[in-house]
């Protein structure tokens, strides 16, 4: 049974209304309507992603799709505006990654390595991180030429007319490599196994689609650079054969999954088998009354900044008439 909430979101009894764990476009979106609501909420923002808060978006550049900025924003500059947007409001943010998550019992305990919150209701925004090849200059390229996302990048003038590469062999990755070849000159898929994954579907598009070439056996193992330090290619191997050799493109497109920051609630709330955490379809909540969750962590499909705002917003307004017909 959840505890008496008083209507200005102070808790008489030391019981937080609302924990926000996550601070990418979910967490922060749904921290503003919380708190303009007057629900108080204490945010736990991590710094998993790059030492810092602000999620995914800290790791990139331009956003050119993000409504309200015509001619386009960092991903940093974008984030660091939505943190103050929370702020301004009164949200409670802590830089702190939560280690420790007890939704079996209401009040929730939430607790990093400084403090243990209570809480009524939680909302898991925690977002997701593309999958790496830990390709040995990754880090180097990261951004400047190695991307994990055709539909934030792909019209990118790096990438715009040039040869590109898409690593994979699933959904991802044919998704990836159709789409890229609306901006791009062509499309190289390296192929680790001798098959696709991809739906029937999608392999028929692949292999009808003049733009995109299929390398079967073929593993990207580094990126290979010109006098400028620019990517100028990718250094393959055949997995069959152990013959190396180098393919010119201006770009290198992951496509071999996202894994979901869902490990907190492993065993305490429904995932699916790739553990994301699973909602009641069209709304914000998990199999644990008073749990809601956000964003990347609860999509696989569409993983982009506004979806993710979006769904942050669903949840916290979720959790507002949750607590009321709780009181
Ligand atoms: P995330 O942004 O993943 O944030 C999750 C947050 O939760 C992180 O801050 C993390 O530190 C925190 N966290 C995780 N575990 C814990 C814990 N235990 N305790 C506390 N905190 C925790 N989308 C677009 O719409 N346009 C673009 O141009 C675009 N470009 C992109 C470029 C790159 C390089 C990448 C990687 C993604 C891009 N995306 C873009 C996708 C977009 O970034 C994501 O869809 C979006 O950030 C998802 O938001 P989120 O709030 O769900 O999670």
């Amino acid at each position: 049974e959840v505890a008496a909430v008083s209507p200005s979101g102070d808790s008489s009894s030391g019981i937080e209304n609302l924990v926000i764990i996550g601070s990418g476009p979910a967490g922060y979106t749904a921290a503003i309507y919380a708190a303009r609501a007057n629900l108080k909420p204490v945010v736990f923002e991590g710094y998993q992603v790059g030492g810092v808060p602000g999620g995914q978006l800290m790791t990139t550049t331009e956003v050119e799709n993000f409504p309200g900025f015509p001619e386009g924003i960092t991903g940093p500059d974008l984030m660091d505006r939505i943190r103050r947007q929370a702020e301004r409001w009164g949200a409670e943010l802590f830089q702190e990654d939560v280690e420790f998550v007890v939704v079996r019992t209401n009040p929730f305990i939430i607790r990093s390595s400084e403090r243990e919150v209570k809480c009524h209701s939680l909302i898991i925004a925690t977002g997701a991180n593309a999958k790496r090849l830990r390709l040995p200059r990754e880090d180097e390229f990261w951004s400047r030429g190695i991307s994990a996302c055709a539909i934030c990048d792909g019209a990118s003038p790096l990438f715009k007319g040039q040869v590109l590469a898409v690593v994979g062999g699933g959904d991802t990755a044919t998704e990836e490599a159709l789409y890229l070849t609306k901006y791009a000159r062509h499309v190289h898929l390296l192929v680790r196994k001798n098959h696709l994954r991809a739906s029937k579907a999608m392999q028929d598009r692949v292999f009808n689609n003049p733009n995109v070439t299929v390398h079967f056996n073929t593993e990207a193992m580094d990126v290979v650079s010109n006098s400028k330090g620019q990517m100028s290619g990718v250094l393959t191997k055949r997995v069959d054969t152990g013959e190396e050799s180098v393919l010119d493109v201006k770009g290198l497109f992951y496509g071999i999954g996202h894994t979901p920051n869902s490990q907190l609630l492993e065993g305490q709330i429904e995932l699916d088998s790739s553990g994301y955490i699973l909602v009641k379809e069209g709304t914000a909540k998990t199999s644990v009354e008073g749990v809601f969750a956000a964003g990347d962590v609860q999509d696989h499909e569409w993983r982009q900044a506004i979806t993710a705002a979006g769904s942050g917003c669903v949840a916290a307004l979720s959790v507002e008439r949750y607590l009321v017909s709780n009181n």
